[in-house]
């Protein structure tokens, strides 16, 4: 059987080429000192993400809030980024709003969303000022109780159920929505509507701004009505990610078979790793998407003094990461070898959501290639058979060997920590978080922990 697997070249930031070129050595004496696997994660790529999406809603003069969206990532590094930005940040539990606090990031630049919040949750929100979007009328009714009891009142945003997603556990149906609204209008004590919002699954441009725009027709229905502060809408997140180049992808999945997989694996379908719009260009289709009327979202949103709010997780985390796997050892099969890495897919999280993450993984450092690619699949180092970081055949440009590091491009939105657990007693991998000096070689790096264990 002759197998020759398709490449999927990542892409990399010049700051993640200038690490694994520059600083090669570096990086593999981290992941010698602190065990494998190493996050690294970088939160100057982070910034640079924040201030290219800031700069799409200036260009077309649209009033925002950028909310990082928290889950996607857990490094503290790039909540003290938000900080430093002056940023927002969307969280969904109390761990999770307790720690973005921590980190200096003020009440009232936090979201906080998810369904039927704990009452402590809801309670902190109130007392730091925070913006809670309200996911059922039973919430909102236990908002409104705890405002009084607090003697606080509650800044909400009412989460719609998008009309293109009916099956969606998440929002309040149209229904719902006119009583909560009524709700709010009775309760103006306790609650300050300030908008309403949504999240979508999927990347459809026309869906996000056509639910964009009814919510904005919305907030003018709630100020005719006397709610003059009703004012933002809020996008949610789901920016989707180009982690290879769109011609590659398409090739990829035209040739894409069992074959090319350890034990002829197949899996229901993949993330778009070679989406053709992306991030900040996403964003842009949206807010200039033309509506009826010949108007934009953005002329819209202008027009009627509409503020917008993003959550982005995945997109603002772009290249702000990447994970290093020791090699421990490596078993022929008959054409081609297991590489058993020292760690967990549990660590790169796309196998928990029965997919592979796909963009190959590289070796760290470089040797000269060989006349044939060392055709491999990447095991972890667990007692399941099912725990693979890579299940696709890679085409290795020389032979892997005990010692060496695999590194996995582009790992911080959603990979690296959604699902890591002490399995086999493990502890949990360690985060670096590294700056490189934009002149010159040179890095700083510091372990990535909470501002208390720092002087
Ligand atoms: C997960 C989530 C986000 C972030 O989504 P991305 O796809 O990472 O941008 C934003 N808002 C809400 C409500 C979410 O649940």
């Amino acid at each position: 059987m002759d197998v020759t697997p398709f490449t999927l070249t990542a892409h990399q930031h010049p700051l993640v080429r200038a690490l694994l070129r520059e600083n090669a050595d570096t990086v593999a004496a981290l992941v010698t000192g602190l065990g494998s696997p190493l996050h690294i994660v970088l939160p100057q790529v982070f910034t640079q993400n924040a201030l290219q999406l800031q700069a799409v809603f200036d260009a077309l003069g649209v009033s925002h809030t950028l909310l990082y969206a928290k889950k996607a990532n857990k490094a503290h590094c790039f909540a003290n980024a938000c900080s430093a930005l002056g940023m927002g940040v969307d969280v969904a539990s109390s761990a999770e709003l307790s720690k973005t606090l921590a980190a200096g990031v003020t009440g009232s630049m936090i979201g906080v969303s998810g369904p039927e919040k704990t009452d402590a949750l809801l309670s902190l929100a109130l007392l730091q000022g925070c913006l809670v979007a309200i996911d059922s009328l039973s919430e909102l009714q236990r908002v409104v109780q705890l405002a009084g009891k607090l003697r606080r009142a509650a800044r909400v945003l009412l989460r719609c159920r998008p009309h293109s997603q009916p099956h969606s556990r998440f929002g309040l149906t149209e229904r719902e929505q006119q009583a909560a609204l009524d709700y709010c209008i009775q309760q103006q004590r306790a609650v300050v509507l300030e908008g309403f919002a949504f999240h979508l699954n999927g990347y459809s441009t026309q869906e996000r701004a056509r639910s964009a725009s009814a919510l904005i027709d919305l907030c003018l229905h709630a100020q005719a009505r006397g709610l003059a502060t009703c004012r933002q809408v809020d996008l949610g997140g789901g920016l989707p990610v180009q982690y290879v180049a769109p011609a590659q992808w398409t090739r990829f999945l035209q040739q894409d078979e069992p074959a090319h997989y350890h034990a002829n694996r197949s899996f229901g379908g993949f993330y778009p790793y070679g989406v053709a719009r992306p991030g900040a260009l996403a964003l842009r289709d949206v807010l200039t998407h033309p509506l009826e009327a010949g108007t934009s979202l953005a002329h819209k949103a202008r027009t009627h003094g509409i503020q917008f709010i993003l959550e982005p997780g995945r997109a603002l985390l772009d290249q702000a990461g990447l994970t290093l796997f020791s090699v421990q050892g490596i078993k022929a099969r008959q054409h081609y070898s297991i590489i058993t890495a020292q760690g967990s897919s549990l660590s790169l999280s796309e196998q928990w959501f029965n997919s592979e993450y796909l963009p190959d993984p590289l070796l760290l450092g470089h040797r000269p290639a060989s006349a044939q690619p060392f055709l491999a699949c990447v095991a972890a180092s667990t007692c399941l058979e099912s725990d693979m970081l890579t299940w696709r055949k890679i085409a290795f440009p020389c032979p892997v060997q005990r010692g060496d590091r695999l590194v996995y491009l582009n790992t911080a939105g959603y990979q690296m920590d959604a699902n890591e657990s002490p399995f086999h007693e493990a502890e949990l991998p360690l985060k670096v978080a590294i700056e490189l000096s934009q002149q010159g070689p040179g890095l700083h790096w510091q372990l990535d922990r909470s501002p208390s264990q720092f002087t």
